[in-house]
């Protein structure tokens, strides 16, 4: 079975940066998906399309299909009496809500007055290097199609409290 629209597929990968830095990998334990509902990075989908199980192949993902371009304006400036009592040091990350959205940001700098905060994405302007080896190809459930993610055995593998499903 190759893979398509509504098909569930496995893979194991390891995910490098330019430096040939090993930034994650599934270790052993495959990453599921399902095919066609932009649940993994654009560029890695495309190239996972028609693959069957057994294959292996590497992929450079340019940021445009990834995670994005680095955003300078996505770095900003907020007075650290923001922060009230809060511990802040570079690094830290939190949830905030900013011009695009709720996203998750981090304390790139501490100034006497002022915290720096970047909500790009961790990876955003970064080439992403994928060796990937498919491991199963099957095709979705009805409840996974109509819930456009994967159910994994003995669970659903995901979070029911964002409220997304209904079982
Ligand atoms: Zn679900």
């Amino acid at each position: 079975m190759k893979i398509a629209d509504n098909c569930v597929a496995l893979f194991n990968y390891t995910l490098k940066n330019d430096q040939g830095e090993l930034l994650d990998s599934s270790e052993g334990n495959p990453m599921g998906y399902l095919h066609g509902q932009y649940n993994i990075v654009e560029g890695l989908e495309k190239e996972l399309e028609g693959k069957q199980a057994g294959d292996k192949f590497e992929v450079t993902v340019e940021p445009a299909e990834a995670y994005g371009e680095f955003d300078d304006s996505l770095v900003q400036a907020v007075p650290r009496a923001d922060f009230g009592d809060h511990p802040v040091e570079v690094g830290s990350q939190f949830h905030a809500d900013t011009a695009i959205g709720p996203r998750v940001v981090t304390v790139t700098a501490i100034h006497e007055n002022e915290v720096v905060i970047d909500a790009n994405h961790e990876l955003a302007g970064e080439n992403l290097h994928f060796a990937i080896e498919v491991v199963e190809v099957r095709e979705a459930t009805a409840e996974e199609k109509e819930h456009g993610h994967i159910h994994a055995e003995g669970g659903c593998g995901h979070d029911h409290s964002e409220g997304c499903c209904d079982h």
